[in-house]
């Protein structure tokens, strides 16, 4: 496929982090007075000068609907959206742009394979085995289709660290097993599972693993091939791209052998009243008009993404997450939340007993952004007894001096409650 050129700006061929900085504007304002620090980066990413620039380009020069026009704009349009799925499906590694799905995000991608596959393929008696650490859009749907077929859910538990217990997990698979549903990296903890094991030992007795992508995407090279997974799912806003669009990525023949999940214009071959036939992968599971605009901006801060190097991306915030770990922990009182022997860009912490949400409000107060709450792992919470925590979730554009504004901030809030 012929990729469009996307302007770029330039952008740093070696890892220079103010230069990174400087191409992402929201970085650039002032909070209560005070530079912004944000460090929010798990609930959403900043956008980059070259997906705001590539969002405005196709409003302002190129919109149009895609799949079905004869004409210029229309052919235009859908070359850039074709375009950043092929950029996609590389990024990825998927092995065919069949496996390239566009969603709304990782909800609608996890929901999508709940309502089809999972409707398809779980009955009676069957089990579904998600873990203690899931976030709840990795709960909820499969809640649901449980309760809907008679199937049970399963919670594979999580050790003080908060890593899977895996001993534990490997007790619990079985041939009732059908689907095993797990994150990546966990929102809340920043543990990263290991995927390679789960997935080999889940496929022995034939279950299939749906992974929640959410939080490793922006973070790490991804290969879907690589981990053999059945299927991953992921969300554009969390890796520098716009809001409303994500991937659904799955084996073509796993896609290929699951119904519908919505239907409508795009997802049809032809129509009658007596009959409908589907189109082809991977329109089969896009009905109506797309986000199209969405899926042109996540190539581009794919292509973003990619020009800074994932590898140098992932070093560089290891670095910074042991710099954050270290600062934090030398602060009294300051309790880390997830200390996960393989972890990635966030620290949960609680100062003694201070609320999150005190923490939160005053360090918003200094332009600090950091969640407070449960970050929709409520269970996990309640598991731990936890009112919530303090996070701060870190990208590549965040540097050292972001940690010690942060150390600085929680030393204040401190001030406010002795
Ligand atoms: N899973 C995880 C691990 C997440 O962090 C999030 C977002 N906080 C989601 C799923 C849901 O993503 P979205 O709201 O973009 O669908």
């Amino acid at each position: 496929m012929n990729i469009p050129d996307i302007q770029s700006p330039s952008v740093a061929s070696s890892f220079d982090v103010q230069r990174i900085r400087a191409s992402f504007p929201n970085l650039h304002r002032e909070v209560h007075g005070n530079p912004l620090v944000y460090l929010d980066n798990a609930a959403t990413a900043q956008k980059p000068q070259l997906v705001i620039d590539r969002l405005n380009r196709y409003y302002s020069r190129e919109n149009s609907n895609v799949h079905r026009g004869v004409h210029t704009l229309s052919q235009e349009a859908t070359d850039a959206y074709e375009g950043a799925r092929e950029r996609i499906r590389a990024f990825i590694n998927a092995s065919s742009n069949h496996e390239v799905i566009y969603t709304r995000g990782t909800t609608e991608a996890i929901n999508l394979v709940a309502s089809t596959f999972g409707r398809k393929h779980l009955s009676a008696g069957d089990e579904i085995l998600i873990s203690t650490m899931e976030h709840h859009s990795n709960i909820v749907p499969w809640q649901m289709l449980c309760e809907e077929k008679g199937a049970t859910l399963r919670v594979i538990p999580i050790s003080k660290a908060g890593e899977i217990e895996y001993d534990a997990f490997l007790s619990m698979l079985s041939e009732r097993t059908k689907i095993v549903a797990i994150c990546h990296i966990s929102n809340t903890l920043g543990t990263i599972n290991p995927l390679d094991r789960m997935i080999a030992d889940a496929h022995r007795y034939g279950a299939t693993v749906v992974v929640d992508g959410a939080q490793a995407v922006p973070h790490m090279r991804v290969d879907v091939q690589a981990l053999d997974v059945d299927f991953y799912c992921f969300s554009s806003h969390k890796m520098f791209g716009p809001t409303g669009i994500g991937i659904l990525y799955g084996k073509e023949s796993l896609l290929e052998a699951m119904p519908p999940y919505q239907g409508g214009g795009d997802m049809i071959d032809t129509v009658s009243f007596e009959k409908t036939t589907y189109n082809t992968l991977p329109h089969k599971f896009e009905a109506g008009t797309p986000h199209i605009a969405g899926g042109i901006g996540l190539g581009a801060a794919v292509e973003y993404m990619e020009s800074i190097g994932l590898e140098t991306i992932a070093e560089y915030e290891r670095d910074l997450l042991a710099y954050g770990t270290e600062q934090l922990r030398s602060i009294e009182g300051v309790r880390i939340i997830g200390t996960a022997s393989q972890k990635a860009s966030v620290l949960s912490f609680l100062i003694g007993d201070i609320h999150p949400y005190d923490t939160g409000t005053i360090l918003d107060r200094l332009g600090i952004a950091v969640r407070t709450g449960h970050h929709c792992t409520q269970p996990l919470m309640d598991h731990w007894g936890l009112p919530g925590t303090a996070r701060a979730s870190l990208a590549f554009y965040n540097t050292r001096e972001d940690i010690d504004a942060l150390v600085a901030g929680i030393r204040k809030v401190k001030t406010f409650f002795e």
